[in-house]
């Protein structure tokens, strides 16, 4: 089986069609929650589609949003739907979109999910958009070691900061053409590897919109830069699966 970690299923279009070819492809699909009103769709389609997976989480630019008591108590709506649930994200520090000065407050909200997945034994999918650095020394204060650095674009002394920590990268579908993520999936062991589609964005052919089923494009490219088979690769990516999210 091939497992997209990492899709936004809740904003695509045409859902019925990108399940059945996900489905025809043998593509499981996790998809992640961005904001309370986002997790609130994403347990209803969980209802609609059992055969998705789900992570509840708010978007670091989401969170800037909402006061200290909304994110409480959006923590505690996770708690109470942790039976439906496979990990808490997508969740981060996003410097790209929001000023420096929040810099902070971002660090605070993290913390409190980071320790929400503690909680409850789940993996953690993390953003970290231009705030790299800052994210990796957050989490290796945290000391939490469940977690997947989704579509990682900073440079390869925090790769291998990762690959130390024993944590691991999930690599996009654009890794077809981003020689950015064909050189993270070079150095990191494939053990650390997860493949991922953050559907709609990031197509593999720089088209909109993205789909889960275009996960194999990522398993593609493993298999050609590791030189292991393509079944090869399906088969340890789903150990590794299996490993963290037991
Ligand atoms: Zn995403």
């Amino acid at each position: 089986m091939f497992i997209d970690i990492h899709s936004h299923v809740d904003i695509c279009k045409d859902i019925d069609v990108l399940i059945k070819n996900a489905k025809k492809e043998n593509v499981k699909i996790l998809t992640a929650g961005t904001s309370p009103k986002s997790n609130r769709k994403i347990l209803e389609l969980k209802e609609k589609y059992p055969e998705i997976n789900i992570c509840l989480g708010i978007y670091p630019i989401d969170a800037l949003k909402l006061s200290e008591k909304e994110i409480n108590s959006e923590i505690e709506f996770i708690k109470k739907n942790k039976s439906n649930i496979l990990g808490i994200g997508e969740v981060g520090l996003d410097l790209k979109h929001a000023k420096e000065e929040t810099l902070e407050i971002q660090k605070e909200n993290l913390t409190k999910f980071v320790n929400l997945a503690r909680e409850l034994n789940v993996p953690v999918v993390i953003h970290s958009r231009k705030a790299e650095k800052e994210c990796i020394e957050l989490l290796e204060k945290l000391n939490y070691n469940k977690i997947i650095m989704h579509c990682f674009s900073g440079n390869m002394k925090l790769v291998d900061k990762i690959i130390k920590n024993n944590w691991s990268l999930s690599i996009p579908a654009n890794v077809k053409h981003s020689e950015h993520f064909q050189k993270i999936v070079k150095e990191t062991p494939i053990k650390q590897l997860f493949c991922e589609t953050d559907s709609p964005f990031l197509h593999p052919d720089k088209k909109f919109p993205n789909e889960p089923s275009n996960v194999i494009e990522s398993y593609k490219k493993i298999s050609e830069i590791k030189k292991i088979s393509l079944a090869e690769v399906e088969r340890i990516i789903e150990g590794n699966y299996n490993e963290l999210f037991s």
